[in-house]
């Protein structure tokens, strides 16, 4: 039900409350306001009541409206966090969205970030034990699980932006589904116990239930509250999935919004966005409204800000343009900046992945500009390849951008496509579960105590076949034993946050002895290349890259490349510069550029120090030197923040991540082959090669070392397809080797011939 007039008017009476609670400080007085004049406000008693009342409650509501800042705060104000280990957690998709509305709530309730109010994310945890709300990836809680099956360090999980339906909120449904009713039933043991205890000392019955607010009855220590958010949804599939949970309306502002379409299909979006963003701030008044543009990703967003800058130069002084980029690699204080206000005489331009879509709300926007496109990952499992496209939105994306501009005044959404391709777009993306490789999830559902996976309560089930093909695989990696439970191995799998077969072959590495080598090759599978081949200069490039190349092929040649890049950067004695914030490396040369100039200004009239002229220095050097053998600076820089990330994990799952085999070719690449053994080929009369599984010819891509290369047997990292179907990083291997590595698999295989 919506909230009634009436319960408005019973604001004053809690507000009272709610206010003895209140910060002290004159800044938190003006978020205070801010907090009570958001469009929920109105409804908080009746969404405390509702949480209450039910087990599970269903939120649906305007982004913006205030549910995922406000309504952790309302339960944690009414009580629902009593002491150490009975938090709030708030579930997000997105890493950006946990860091950047945590930090706002921890301002709100005025607490350090970390401390009351807290979030975790891979790779990084910002709370305590007296953290009370704590804001965290989908995929954060689902490793928490792993840990605290019961989820006892909860009263309240809060699933946020349920309608985007990703994998690991999927999961998460049926578990938390199970995980409340399981603490419901310790509870009812409690309550018998408790209640045989009563009887004895006393005749009356005592009801734990009430209806009345003011009584503030202690939610029972072993009830878990599920909540489940979204702004839009399928409210009554979720509820019937729920036991039939209610639904709770939070009405939002919104103003209406006219929508433009291009007359033409636009054949590059990049340069429509450019001219319309351009068009729309000359020809409307610049206070009335700042402009946010949807893009696919960090590379658009890039090239866009540098077309925008450019333009920038030939507006007048007191009209310039803004850009403010947000999307997840972006450094915390970088993205920061699309909340703070825009200065006078400019116009912001918000340049934003769908994070802006629901996740987060940028204040002031009365323009929107819609890409139409978005990245997707999509697993097509006829050949195995897990890709991350750039694909058409559905129409429900399409609507919830155009929404964004209607939140302070009447706005306008231009969108970069026509209406009749509009009306081609899906009505809702297929939810991620359906459209995923499926090993991760079955691990990680049999880590969590489920053993019948083709069972489990899903609220979309994935095809039978497809998780068949999961266990099958897994079994394969010795993940599964023959009763089809985890194996030892199978549990590091599950607990070792990468994809199950790279897992694999960084637990086989310690036999091998070769976890350094292990470490870099898998490392550098996190990029597309570590080479820089400009269409100009092909032939010098190629010249340069030769160096590295090993006749094994290339994975052998990354190795190369990362342990000759380490021993010029050792030798140097210099550090490379990462970025703290990031959990990638800083791609944007000029941001480099400005953080020297930074670090210069910092230092001016002090001392400067040396440590970070150093970095600032080396990091040049670097950089100089990657020009002259055409390596990708900016990816290798990225391998090797992954590579620190993964070292870590390692040496905390006690693995020594200095083991090396030297040039031991064979030893590295029997190992790949303990997790790649299906990823393999056989050379053929005629010079192709045909895979193991699926038995397609498979041609070496021309970008490959092992390119017009014959030999037995080859690996490779993935297989693409365009007019052929290729593979691509590829290595040459004995034949022997495969059956060594899958005898489960390829047991009857002859590899005689
Ligand atoms: P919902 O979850 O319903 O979409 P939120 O709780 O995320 O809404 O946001 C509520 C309001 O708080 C929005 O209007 C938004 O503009 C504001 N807000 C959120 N984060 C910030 C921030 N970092 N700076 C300024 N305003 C913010
Ligand atoms: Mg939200």
């Amino acid at each position: 039900s919506r909230p009634s007039e009436n319960e408005t008017n019973t604001m004053g009476k809690h507000s009272k409350g709610y206010k003895s609670q209140g910060p002290r400080n004159p800044i938190n007085e003006a978020l205070l306001h801010q907090r009570q004049s958001l469009p929920i406000y109105s409804a908080r008693n009746e969404i405390i009541r509702k949480i209450r009342d039910n087990r599970t409650v269903i939120v649906v509501g305007e982004t913006g409206s205030g549910k995922t800042t406000q309504i952790p705060q309302y339960l944690m104000e009414a009580g629902f966090v009593r002491g150490f280990g009975s938090g709030i957690a708030v579930t997000q998709p997105r890493r950006v969205a946990a860091t950047s509305i945590s930090q706002r709530v921890a301002e709100e309730v005025g607490t350090r970030l970390g401390d009351k109010v807290g979030y975790s994310i891979r790779f990084e945890n910002c709370s305590s034990k007296y953290t009370k709300i704590k804001y965290l990836t989908d995929g954060m809680l689902l490793r928490e699980v792993l840990s605290d099956p019961l989820l006892l360090n909860y009263n309240v999980v809060i699933l946020d932006e349920a309608h985007e339906r990703t994998l690991r909120t999927d999961i998460l449904f049926g578990l938390l589904k199970s995980i409340q009713k399981q603490r419901e039933e310790m509870e009812d043991e409690n309550n018998k116990r408790k209640e045989n205890r009563l009887s004895q000392n006393n005749d009356k019955k005592t009801d734990g239930k009430t209806l009345d607010l003011e009584n503030k009855q202690p939610p029972r220590i072993t009830e878990l509250k599920i909540v489940i958010m979204s702004a839009t949804l399928d409210s009554e599939k979720f509820s019937n999935y729920f036991d039939n949970a209610p639904v709770l309306y939070i009405s939002g502002r919104q103003y209406p919004v006219k929508t433009l379409y291009t007359k033409e299909p636009q054949s590059d979006y990049l340069d429509s966005a450019h001219i319309s963003v351009l068009q729309i701030h000359l020809e409307t008044n610049p206070t009335s409204g700042d402009i946010l543009v949807f893009l696919s990703g960090q590379e658009d967003i890039e090239s866009l800000e540098k077309l925008l800058n450019e333009s920038n130069k030939n507006l007048p002084k007191h009209n310039k343009i803004l850009t403010t980029p947000i999307y997840a690699a972006l450094p915390q204080r970088e993205q920061n900046r699309v909340f703070d206000k825009t200065p006078p005489n400019m116009r912001k331009v918000v340049l934003a992945t769908n994070i802006a879509e629901t996740s987060i709300t940028i204040p002031g926007i009365r323009y929107v500009v819609d890409s139409g496109v978005h990245k997707s990952r999509d697993y097509d499992s006829r050949i195995g390849v897990e890709s991350l496209l750039v694909q058409p939105i559905s129409k429900s994306s399409a609507r919830q951008r155009m929404g964004r501009a209607g939140r302070i005044g009447n706005g306008v959404c231009y969108r970069l496509y026509t209406e009749y391709d509009f009306q081609k777009l899906d009505e809702n993306e297929a939810p991620e579960i359906n459209r995923r490789q499926l090993t991760s999830v079955i691990l990680t559902l049999k880590a969590s105590g489920i053993e019948d996976i083709l069972n489990f309560d899903y609220i979309d089930a994935p095809s039978i076949p497809s998780l068949k093909n999961g266990l099958i695989e897994l079994y394969s990696l010795e993940a599964l034993d023959d009763s089809g439970k985890l194996t030892k191995l199978g549990e590091w799998m599950a607990e070792f946050p990468l994809d199950p077969v790279f897992s694999k072959v960084l637990y086989e590495s310690v036999k091998y002895k070769c976890t350094r080598e292990i470490l870099d090759l898998v490392s550098a599978q996190s990029v597309e290349t570590l080479f820089y081949s400009p269409a100009d200069n092909r032939q010098t490039a190629s010249e340069a890259h030769k160096k590295f190349q090993s006749i094994d092929g290339d994975h052998w040649t990354a190795i190369n490349l990362l342990k000759m890049f380490d021993s010029y950067r050792e030798n140097g004695t210099k550090i490379i510069v990462f970025d703290q914030d990031s959990e990638y490396p800083t791609e944007n040369p000029e941001y480099n550029e400005k953080r020297s100039e930074e670090t210069k200004a910092e230092g001016s009239g002090q001392r400067l120090s040396s440590r970070k002229e150093k970095e600032v220095m080396s990091a040049g050097k670097l950089e100089y030197w990657c020009r002259q053998n055409f390596v990708n600076y900016k990816n290798i820089n990225y391998v090797f923040r992954v590579r620190k990330q993964i070292e870590t994990m390692l040496t905390r799952m006690g693995i020594d991540v200095t083991v090396s085999c030297g040039d031991d070719t064979d030893s590295v690449l029997m190992c790949l082959l303990s997790g790649f053994f299906y990823k393999c080929a056989m050379l053929q009369p005629d010079g192709t090669y045909r895979s193991l599984v699926g038995t397609q010819t498979v041609h070496i891509h021309p970008s490959s070392t092992m390119f017009r290369k014959r030999v037995a047997a080859i690996v490779y990292n993935q297989l693409v397809f365009t007019n052929k179907l290729y593979a691509k990083g590829v290595s040459s291997i004995q034949p022997s080797w495969i059956q060594t590595a899958a005898p489960k698999l390829y047991g009857n295989i002859n590899f005689s011939s």
